[in-house]
């Protein structure tokens, strides 16, 4: 009999990418979104480098892309609250991705919390989480459900979706895209004013509403641009060169890709389901991302600029990750 409010998930996933039409409504507000980078070693944790996790603020909620051990320490340092964290996607199950998640959930009841946490994986996340569940000596007191998903499937969220592609990796691995629905298109103030609007009939047509000039009724599509694709960010996990992964990164605003080697260790890494820089950003060029960021640095590495530079001859855009980088994504 379960100790806990621990239950798994169905029918919140849905295939295919299609997002339904009322994701467009209430979704203008102009808040950047924001990825803390909370731990970007490979296998090994450093002394400069925490276990693989990364902080989505989506501007609705709080998401953790992995949960490496050290999450929660590393919540502590950052400008993001741990028990803000409504939903964790994993990419797999070695530990470097997972062991943080006893003890953030652990910590998680401690602060009393009640509102729900829902976890998603690879198929075998129903029975990795279960196990990690129930470590130790602890009860539960907030419902988390775990949610099984397979390549290929968009989870529609509260105004965002996220769609998963399968990685190459020696485990059942994914990679998510995270994205906005399509946002309103841009106010065109000049075209309001040419055609008589005034005074608080502005904020009218910019809420949606129909306004009135003498005769003519001005509609919103009137002054509206066309609708503008929201902001995306795909997170590759470990995987080696993964068309798959390109697919899924298909002009992201930003593409987090693993980076575990320099170019000269790039056939052993492939080998072990990892890949080197250049590929990362060989991959970004070919997606045609705005930004990408390497992360999951081997621990032989001390310096990233290397790593970096050898990116950047591929992708002018690449950026190596550091720990408790804050990066914001603004609108387009
Ligand atoms: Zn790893
Ligand atoms: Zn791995």
């Amino acid at each position: 009999m379960p100790l806990f409010p621990f239950c798994l998930g169905e029918g919140l996933a849905t295939p295919g990418g299609a997002k339904p039409n009322d994701l467009l409504a209430g979704t203008s507000c102009g808040e950047p979104m924001r990825l803390t980078f909370l731990g970007t070693a490979g296998s090994w944790p450093t002394k400069e480098r925490s276990a693989s996790a990364i902080a989505l603020d989506t501007e609705k909620e709080l998401v953790l892309l992995d949960c490496g051990e050290g999450t929660q320490r590393q919540f502590f340092q950052s400008s993001a609250s741990f028990m803000r964290v409504r939903r964790v996607f994993l990419t797999h199950f070695h530990g470097d991705h997972f062991l943080g998640l006893p003890g953030l959930i652990q910590s998680m009841c401690l602060n009393n919390r009640t509102e729900p946490l829902d976890i998603y994986g690879p198929p075998d996340a129903e029975e990795m989480v279960g196990r990690a569940l129930q470590m130790g000596y602890f009860t539960l007191r907030f419902p988390v459900t775990v949610h099984k998903l397979s390549a290929g499937t968009t989870v529609e969220l509260d105004g965002y979706s996220v769609t998963t592609a399968a990685a190459i990796h020696p485990v059942p691995s994914l990679a998510y895209r995270v994205e906005e629905g399509p946002k309103r298109g841009r106010f065109d103030g000049g075209k309001a004013r040419s055609l008589g609007i005034q005074g608080r009939d502005f904020a009218k047509l910019e809420a949606g509403d129909p306004v009135r000039v003498g005769t003519t009724v001005v509609n919103p599509s009137d002054v509206m641009g066309p609708p503008r694709s929201g902001r995306s960010v795909v997170y590759s996990g470990d995987t080696a060169p993964s068309e798959e992964v390109r697919r899924l990164a298909h002009r992201a605003t930003v593409l987090i890709h693993e980076a575990t080697v320099a170019q000269d260790l790039e056939a052993q890494a492939n080998e072990w389901g990892h890949s080197s820089a250049r590929q990362a950003a060989e991959l970004a060029n070919a997606a045609e991302v705005s930004t990408m960021f390497l992360t999951h640095f081997s621990a032989r590495y001390k310096e990233l600029e290397p790593l970096e530079s050898e990116a950047r001859i591929l992708f002018p855009g690449s950026l190596a990750a550091r720990d408790l980088l804050d990066h914001l994504i603004h609108q387009p």
